[in-house]
């Protein structure tokens, strides 16, 4: 290939700017769309032949499917009304969600309920897993450090193989044992125990309510009518009826940078390289890969810390079937250890028109795996067999209905969270700092683990930054500065549509070895403090002791008997009190000792009956959130 070519890049905006745009998700077209709308020109370079990245709705003869279901739902209004400025609302459908776990040839409710849960095993099952219950209370893991210890403390050994273990080392290729505790816990300490306990001692405000973004997320979603697909290539064609470029078949391979500054990228299109100039520069590609293409190359401990960035890849086997009517699920975790396939989801019951023909089917099958690995390599002819191989042993369809196939492979799926990834990001940003004019957006872009809302909110914020201000794009935090005619209540709200986008992101694996929060200290300290019982006790007692004083001194500078006589039943209480100045001295030494008896015990019994409490909640959440939890996967 030439190298050195001419630059063929578009005018850019009147001003001179030009915005080079690397990857035709949504946050690279989210990104452009912005800037479109506020009269910069862009240009996006997409590696693919089609928009959307993972977002994307592949196509097979007329029948439509995602790589992956994938749901709209945010509570980021910027997002949700960009989706609809695209799109109108009768291009979108709200589906009431379906889905549920398949295990050992037979269903069960998801999110997970205990008395589903039992009555589908069958009594004997039911009869192990109870004594497995019970013999994990009396006999728990002491040193609870993995995923599995965590879980079968809680539930039980038994539960946890069946429910917990088949489906996690699926979709993340790590012995459960070698994951961290911390990946359960974290989704209680962010969630449901911190909003119940705020919820029990605060005046419930319905804006931060992550309680109920959760049941939203499991309840219901919109998804528009030919798949996100069809989002993401309306937003493509706007972007160019705004004047800017979306090219495809673009394969990014080279940066270029020079004093400090991005100067162009260049990019492999039919065969050819072509150089595109910029003064801007928005990266979504795998941060990885950014790295070893920067030229010149950064320092070697640089290449060696991205190297450490580590990712899990997904492939998506369609089967095109002649049956109207297979299951009513919009998918099924396949919780079933003799079988690869990890998800299933059926097509059409996300959208009619994802398939063509009324009387047939379009079930997509995710198989986790490795780039490279058995998998991975096999062919697609045999990876369609192997998929009707599987639905058939698992009683889903007959393999003879199985009509034609199509497989998509998505490499760089998931981006890993292990031992060394936070320090080797942190290395590369700290270096990338150092280019001013690139901003890192997205998924992969900013190896985070986020569904849609997230990756395009990065790139709103990056294309703010193009046009002048100065938000934090890595822990999505707005310049206030920058929107100067917004309302204290407006930023209240932008502030809990923050936290509430962060609950809803899934949550990723932690390996063993990582550090792990008490989440139930932290959310104790931030809800309310314990109350100091010497403390209590001494302001107790010294109010006790003060007021005997002045009660007598009072007496004694007043006078009267009727009052003498009243205050003189003390003495049966307080051995030695007379009404006298000594006695004063006595009755003030006793008030405070009952002050302080009293101040104690309100401080112990007051912190015991919020620590059951906390603890109940903390019990009941845990529950809740282990049964919704392949939500976040
Ligand atoms: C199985 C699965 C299910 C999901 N379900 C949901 C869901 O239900 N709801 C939801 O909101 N989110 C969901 N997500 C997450 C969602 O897909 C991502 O958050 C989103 O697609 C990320 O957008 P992005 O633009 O950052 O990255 P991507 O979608 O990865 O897009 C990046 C683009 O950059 C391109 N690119 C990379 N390198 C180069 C290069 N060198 N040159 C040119 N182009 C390049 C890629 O080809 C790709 O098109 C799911 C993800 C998966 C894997």
């Amino acid at each position: 290939m030439p190298s050195q070519p001419p630059d063929p890049s578009p005018p850019g905006s009147p001003d001179g700017h030009r915005v080079v745009i690397v990857g035709a998700g949504p946050a690279g077209l989210t990104a452009a769309y912005q800037l479109g709308k506020a009269g910069m020109r862009s240009v996006v370079l997409e590696k693919d032949d089609m928009v959307g990245g993972l977002s994307r709705t592949a196509r097979h003869g007329g029948y439509h499917f995602d790589i992956g279901g994938h749901r709209f739902f945010t509570k980021v209004k910027a997002v949700d009304d960009l989706w609809h400025e695209v799109l109108p609302q009768e291009d979108f459908l709200t589906r009431g969600r379906m889905s549920r776990i398949y295990y050992n040839k037979k269903f069960f409710d998801y999110p997970l309920r205990a008395a589903n849960a039992l009555f589908g095993l069958g009594p004997w099952t039911s009869f192990l897993v109870l004594l497995s219950y019970l013999k994990s209370k009396l006999f728990p893991v002491k040193d609870e450090r993995s995923f599995a210890d965590w879980v079968s403390n809680r539930f039980g050994r038994r539960l946890y193989k069946i429910f917990f273990e088949t489906y996690t080392e699926k979709v993340w290729g790590i012995p459960c044992s070698e994951l961290s505790a911390e990946w359960a816990a974290q989704r209680i300490k962010g969630l449901s125990l911190l909003t119940a306990v705020k919820n029990a001692l605060l005046p419930q405000r319905t804006g931060g309510d992550k309680g109920s973004v959760i049941k939203t997320l499991i309840d219901s979603f919109e998804y528009p009518r030919r798949g996100p697909g069809m989002m993401w290539e309306t937003v493509a064609e706007k972007i160019q009826e705004a004047g800017s470029e979306v090219r495809t078949g673009a394969d990014a391979v080279r940066v270029l940078h020079e004093n400090g500054r991005v100067t162009a990228i260049e990019a492999a299109v039919d065969g050819h390289i072509e150089r595109i100039t910029g003064s801007h520069f928005i990266s979504t590609m795998p941060v990885r890969e950014l790295v070893h293409k920067l030229d010149p190359p950064p320092p070697a401990e640089i290449l060696r810390a991205a190297d450490k960035l580590n990712y899990r890849d997904f492939l998506t086997v369609a089967l095109i079937v002649d049956n109207p009517d297979l299951f009513p699920d919009n998918w099924i975790y396949i919780h079933d250890p003799d079988v690869k396939v990890g998800r299933v989801q059926n097509f059409k019951n996300w959208s009619p028109e994802m398939v063509p023909d009324p009387q047939k089917s379009c079930v997509g099958l995710e198989y986790f795996c490795f780039e490279g690995d058995g998998l991975w390599t096999m062919d697609d002819k045999a990876l369609v067999a192997l998929g009707a191989r599987e639905m058939e042993q698992l009683g889903l369809l007959r393999a003879a209905e199985v009509e034609d196939g199509a497989v998509v492979r998505m490499a760089k799926a998931y981006p890993v969270y292990d031992g060394e990834y936070a320090a080797a990001l942190a290395e590369v940003r700290r270096w990338l700092d150092g280019l001013p004019n690139l901003q890192l957006v997205g998924r992969n872009g900013m190896h985070k683990y986020n569904n849609q809302d997230h990756s395009m909110l990065t790139a709103m914020l990056a294309a703010e930054n193009v046009l002048g201000a100065r938000h934090d794009v890595w822990s999505v935090n707005v310049d206030q500065e920058y929107q100067e005619e917004i309302t204290r209540e407006e930023a209240e709200r932008r502030a809990a549509e923050i936290a509430a986008l962060e609950a809803t992101q899934p949550k990723v694996p932690v390996p063993l070895g990582a550090p792990m929060p008490d989440p139930m200290r932290a959310v104790l300290r931030y809800a309310f403090a314990r109350l100091h019982k010497a403390a209590l006790g001494t302001a107790l007692g010294t109010v006790g002791a003060l007021y005997v004083l002045a009660t007598t001194a009072w007496v004694l500078w007043r006078g009267g008997p009727a009052v003498e006589m009243y205050l003189g039943l003390l003495s049966q209480y307080f051995i030695g009190y007379t009404v006298s100045w000594t006695g004063a001295l006595i009755g003030a030494g006793y008030g405070f000792v009952w002050g302080f008896a009293l101040g104690w015990l309100i401080a112990y019994l007051r912190n015991l009956s919020l620590g059951i409490y906390v603890q109940w909640i903390h019990r009941r959440a845990e529950a809740a959130s282990l049964g919704n939890f392949f939500d976040y996967i």
